[in-house]
Formats: C-alpha cells, structure tokens, sequence
C-alpha cells in the first residue's frame, strides 16, 4: 500500500534528521531512517558505529526497535538517507527484520541530492524466510 506524496516527503525529511544524529566516528558514512507505523507514527533511526566495528548498528534496524519498543508491530513505509549520490538500500539483515513485521512494506530510498525512488520490501526481499509458518507447523506436529 503506497502512502500519500504528503506522507512521503515528512518520512524523507524526518530521515533526514534521523541522520544527523548518526554515530559514524569510523566510516563518516551517516544513515538516517524513518518508519511510519501503522498507526501513523513516524519513528526515526540512525546509524551507531562501534569501535568493535561488528557492534555498529544499523539506521533502518535502529528505527525498528525503537518502533517495536514503542508498541509498533506493523509499518507502512520506511525512508532512508544517506549522504551517498546514489540510492542506499537496506542491508541483508535490516531487510530480514523488516520483514518479519511488514513483508510488503513501502521503501522510501533517497540520495544526497534529496530525490527518491519508490520501492517494496518484498520487491527487495521477495522470499523471505517464513520462520513464523515453520514454528505453526512445528507446534502442529507436537499434538
Ligand atoms: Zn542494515
């Protein structure tokens, strides 16, 4: 389900934002996200690094748990920003998180130069492993 045009631009600038708070003392590579939940909220994100570099966080998962810590299980659309001249995608992980709330979401990419292309996280994750049938099929079998 795509948002509004409305809904998009506040999600790109609240990413925007997002990435200025980002911890990148390592990379200098900042990342803001933007969820919209759906209940309407907009919860943002951004990149923390580590100096045990394996520790750095995401923006996009870093938007999601703090969503999740909010009461959000389900999202409309996601924004992310960057100060790369090209499109940043979300990582293999951030996708699988994502997924496991709202497979179909909208993805809202954005460059440097502040344009957007629309996207979906199935689009970017079209088969994404379905641990919550597994687990159905698991209990199932132990009756
Ligand atoms: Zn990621």
């Amino acid at each position: 389900m795509a948002t509004s045009k409305r809904d998009q631009a506040e999600l790109m600038l609240a990413a925007k934002r997002a990435k200025r708070q980002a911890y990148a003392l390592y990379s200098n590579f900042r990342v803001g996200a933007a969820l919209l939940t759906n209940s309407g909220e907009i919860v943002e994100g951004c990149n923390v690094e580590n100096s045990s570099y394996g520790l750095t966080m995401c923006a996009e998962r870093n938007a999601v748990f703090h969503a999740v810590a909010k009461g959000a299980r389900g999202f409309r659309s996601l924004a992310i920003a960057s100060d790369d001249a090209g499109f940043l995608t979300p990582c293999g992980a951030c996708r699988q998180v994502l997924a496991e709330f709202s497979p179909r979401m909208e993805i809202i990419l954005t460059n440097a130069a502040g344009h957007k292309k629309i996207t979906s996280l199935d689009r970017l994750f079209p088969i994404p492993p379905d641990l919550k049938k597994l687990s159905r099929r698991r209990s199932k079998s132990k009756k």
